[in-house]
């Protein structure tokens, strides 16, 4: 699963400089692939659809803090645990059920974000 931010958030900003991947934005904030990762180009998802690795996607969250899924990995590859939910202090970043991955998936969403 990827972790999700609730709207328990305070939006103190804690969390987004300790996410290894760059999948933290701040409320209201644009997103991009190729923001703190090695994507670059356009991507194809491999069913037809392709992306532009660069262009500005539309902020999940105008509210709090929020989790771009694609880009989670719950720190696999990097860290133990889950670096967002260590240092909130609100214990509002938690399991996403509507997000299920293996290891091997979140490995390999890592592998593929950082071009290993
Ligand atoms: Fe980033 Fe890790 Fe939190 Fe996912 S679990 S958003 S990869 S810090
Ligand atoms: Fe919100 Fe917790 Fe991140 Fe602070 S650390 S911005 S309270 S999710």
């Amino acid at each position: 699963m990827a972790i999700k931010i609730t709207d328990e958030c305070i939006n103190c900003g804690a969390c987004e400089p300790e996410c290894p991947n760059n999948a933290i934005y701040d409320a209201g904030v644009s997103w991009k692939f190729s923001d703190g990762t090695a994507l670059e180009g356009l991507i194809d998802f491999g069913d037809g659809v392709t992306l532009d690795s660069n262009a500005t996607q539309d902020a999940i969250s105008d509210e709090v803090y929020y989790i771009v899924p694609d880009k989670c990995t719950e720190c696999k590859g990097f860290h133990d645990e889950p670096q967002c939910a260590a240092v909130c202090p609100v214990d509002c970043c938690v399991d996403d059920e509507e997000v299920r991955e293996t290891e091997d998936e979140l490995l390999a969403k890592k592998a593929w974000l950082h071009a290993e």
